[in-house]
């Protein structure tokens, strides 16, 4: 196996085992719920200095989409384990950063049992030069949310569920992720990199379409949108505000505008693999570098390295 090909493993949702897969050889089966319905839940991970990055909150974001889709528990034990005896091999082949996805569906309709594996492969060019260079984004409505607000939402709700769709999950990380790639090559069409949504009701900045949107001012402080809702929990994020809290930084989830972004001194679009790529235009807007590029990205790089 070259440096190139990934790493997977499977895991055996009920009888505890972990096993090899040969990624020459199919996974899945034609009547997978991944396959047919985008059925199931996943996390990536950043692999780096021979370790998960982030562990816990992958962990637990993990196993709260789990339980949002009904999927049956996890044995959260077996996926460490099999994630790492794959970075145990990756290490053996190479230095470099590694991608690692955790897959869960909800299985074969013919049996029932869910689906489980893991995979680490190598980071895309993509992904590498966006982290040097940054990002052009546009921002768009995201599409699909339910404005309670809209004549008519009464009326078709009348007698059946009190809020509608309460069971769109928004908030687990679900493979349904057909909208947000389709955003993705919209963008590109139109010569951006990435896309940040917004709430059309309010203004009010989501997140990216696989990142967390987060704003830097020179006075050590940083913001996110408030994330729950329509905006995923985002682990990077996370991790970033706990480490730059204990070092003197002032962090805040609170709701912003695009102005306000605009107006910020660094924008960054933030996710587990790409770590910080800076927002370098919005809407053909450019945003200049800010001083202290260097200093955010090596405290986004030191919060990822941080257990
Ligand atoms: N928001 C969305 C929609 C995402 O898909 C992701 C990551 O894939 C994030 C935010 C960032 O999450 P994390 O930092 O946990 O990678």
């Amino acid at each position: 196996m070259d440096s190139t090909s990934p790493i997977i493993y499977v895991v055996e949702p009920y009888g505890g085992s972990i096993r090899r897969h040969n990624p020459a050889l199919p996974l899945i089966y034609w009547d997978d719920a991944a396959v047919t319905r985008g059925d199931g839940v996943f996390e990536t991970l950043l692999i780096r200095d021979g370790h998960p990055a982030n562990l816990q909150r992958h962990v637990d974001r993990f196993q709260a989409s789990a339980r949002l889709l009904e999927l049956p528990d996890l044995n959260i034990g077996d996926w460490i384990d099999a994630t790492r005896q794959a970075v145990e091999e990756w290490a053996g082949l190479t230095d470099d950063d590694a991608k690692c996805v955790w897959t869960y569906t909800r299985g074969r309709e013919s049996t029932g049992r869910p689906s489980a594996w893991v995979t680490l492969s190598p980071i895309g060019e993509k992904v590498l030069r966006q982290r040097l260079k940054g990002v052009k984004v546009m921002t768009s409505p995201r599409g699909f949310t339910i404005d309670t607000s809209l004549p008519g939402v009464d009326e078709a709700t009348e007698g059946g569920s009190p809020e509608p769709a309460p069971w769109l999950t928004v908030g687990a990380k679900t493979l349904n992720y057909a909208a947000n790639m389709a955003a993705l090559r919209y963008a590109r069409s139109q010569g951006f990199d990435d896309v940040i949504y917004v709430d059309p009701r309010t203004g009010r900045v989501l997140e990216g379409a696989t990142s967390t949107v987060i704003t830097v001012r020179g006075d050590k402080r940083i913001r996110t949108p408030v994330p729950g809702g329509e905006v995923l929990p985002g682990t990077t994020q996370a991790a970033l505000f706990e480490y730059a809290n204990a070092h003197g930084w002032r962090c805040k989830a609170k709701d912003m505008t695009v102005q306000r972004l605009l107006d910020a001194e660094s924008v960054w679009l933030v996710s587990s693999v790409r770590g910080a790529a800076r927002v370098t235009e919005i809407n053909g807007h450019r945003l200049p570098a800010p001083a202290n590029e260097k200093a955010v990205r090596e405290l986004i790089d030191a919060a990822l390295g941080a257990e």
